[in-house]
């Protein structure tokens, strides 16, 4: 049995699904109006983590994640502009150019995390229909209100509206910001459907009921999911950013014109962060200059799965601290696993050590508890007694989840035994020449790559060391 933690129920609870042997899995996906940043990529290994495990667990998932490619604007309190306008007037070109080249520079993260994609993509733009007819029923029963610059929804019609979040309505009121939108009635409620501004020509924008305009950022999800995974379904996850307003509102959509709960486990990762400064723990954002990608590591020559180690090293329910030498660790112990994969690995098959991987599982099933599953991954190797097949069997059933690329271990072990083999018959070859100066240099070179040499009858032979 899995047990997941609920934002909802603020409690780690047994997890069922609601068909059996099926689990309909949503997840908010990026703007794409720019990279990644690695803060963001933390939240897709933690919900990959997710993925992995219910299906080690033997769950068939239909994963769907979104990709908002409009209508998510630089405030949350429905002002300011659209990112993806951002990213037009930085590039100069077209709305959906952008959202091609960074959904095609996400998918490509995903790849070098080891991140399995979702089993559905949808494109904001594409369903614009769905949220124009989620908002005319929302419409219907009385949610919506219209102002100036758009139609908005009415968060005190709703009585258990902020219930995620566990909002204190009134403070908020009591509190409400001088720069809300004027006509707003209550400081939570929110857009649905905004107008074009009347001054300047979006690049994307649509005919409604209301007028021409775009759809607000919440709606995309709360239509989307249930056209994919129904009027309820088991699993929503995000980073914890979303739990007071984007989740909040998708609720408020569905729940207002379903009448019933809608989404049963509420699951958020926590932020990454950068180390304190004077001022606070720093928030890694786009719009911030501190902003680090994938790529940027890889022209670092770090590994990019020395990051998705670095992530697993913390829970996912934990605020987790970047810095250059806790990834150098990571990288570091990453090495370390690969250098003992190749030397346990074998073409004999093995057979896979139960108690080393029951603690795996379970520290898995136990709300994803990473770091404990990572100790039971070196606990494997630490076993001197046990055989060498069995070990590497064990490894590749975790790899399951931990998705560290263990079966390529195997081969890239392999190209640097090839460069080795071309070392040691430089050596043979220089030892037939009586060269031994050369042999000794070479005999270092290789020792100094890990590799132990033994001279034997039948000739050099080399092992890992
Ligand atoms: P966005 O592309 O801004 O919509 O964000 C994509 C995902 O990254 C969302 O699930 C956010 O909650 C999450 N996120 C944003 N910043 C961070 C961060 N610093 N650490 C972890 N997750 C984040
Ligand atoms: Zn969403």
């Amino acid at each position: 049995m899995i047990r997941l933690y609920n934002t909802m129920t603020r409690s780690t609870d047994p997890f069922t699904p609601m068909e059996e042997g099926r689990v309909g899995l949503y997840t908010c996906g990026p703007t794409v109006y720019n990279y990644a940043h690695i803060g963001n990529l933390r939240t897709y290994i933690f919900e990959d983590l997710l993925r992995r495990t219910l299906e080690a667990e033997g769950y068939e998932v239909n994963h769907v994640m979104n990709v908002t490619d409009v209508g998510h604007l630089v405030s949350d309190s429905d002002t300011g502009e659209d990112k993806m306008e951002v990213g037009v007037a930085r590039e100069g070109i077209t709305a959906r150019e952008i959202a091609d080249k960074y959904w095609a520079a996400f998918r490509r993260d995903l790849e070098r995390l080891n991140i399995v994609e979702p089993t559905t993509w949808c494109r904001a733009t594409e369903y614009i229909g769905e949220q124009i007819d989620l908002a005319k029923r929302m419409e219907g029963a009385g949610f919506t209100y219209a102002l100036e610059d758009g139609i908005y929804f009415d968060t005190s019609k709703l009585p258990d509206y902020g219930k995620l979040a566990r909002l204190d309505l009134e403070g908020l009121q009591a509190g409400a910001r001088v720069e809300m939108v004027a006509g707003k009635r209550n400081p939570t409620d929110f857009a649905v459907w905004k107008f074009s501004p009347t001054d300047q020509k979006r690049q994307m924008e649509w005919e409604s009921p209301w007028g021409i305009g775009f759809p607000g950022w919440h709606l995309e999800c709360s239509a989307m999911s249930l056209k994919h995974l129904g009027e309820q379904f088991d699993i929503h996850c995000g980073g914890v950013d979303h739990v007071a307003v984007h989740h909040t509102n998708e609720i408020a959509q569905v729940e207002s014109v379903t009448g019933k709960e809608w989404v049963r486990w509420w699951m958020h990762g926590e932020f990454l962060v950068l180390p304190k400064t004077d001022e606070d723990e720093s928030k890694m954002s786009k719009s911030s200059g501190n902003f680090i990608t994938m790529e940027s590591l890889v022209e670092r020559r770090i590994d990019p799965l020395a990051y998705r180690y670095f992530c697993m090293g913390a829970h996912y329910r934990a605020p987790l601290t970047f810095t250059w030498e806790g990834l150098d660790g990571a990288a570091n112990a990453l090495d370390r696993l690969r250098r003992r994969v190749a030397a346990i690995r074998t073409d004999r098959p093995g057979r896979v050590l139960d108690e080393p991987l029951t603690a795996f599982r379970e520290a898995c099933r136990d709300d994803l508890n990473t770091p404990r599953a990572l100790a039971a991954l070196w606990n494997v190797l630490r076993d001197e007694r046990a055989d060498g097949a069995d070990q590497y069997a064990t490894l590749l059933e975790m790899d399951r989840i931990l998705g560290l690329g263990i079966d390529s271990m195997a081969e890239v072990e392999a190209e640097v035994d090839g460069e080795i083999e071309r070392l040691v018959a430089e050596r043979d070859d220089a030892r037939s020449r009586k060269d031994f100066a050369e042999a000794d240099r070479l005999r270092d070179e290789i020792t100094a790559r890990g590799y132990l040499l033994e001279d034997t009858p039948e000739g050099t032979k080399v092992r890992p060391g």
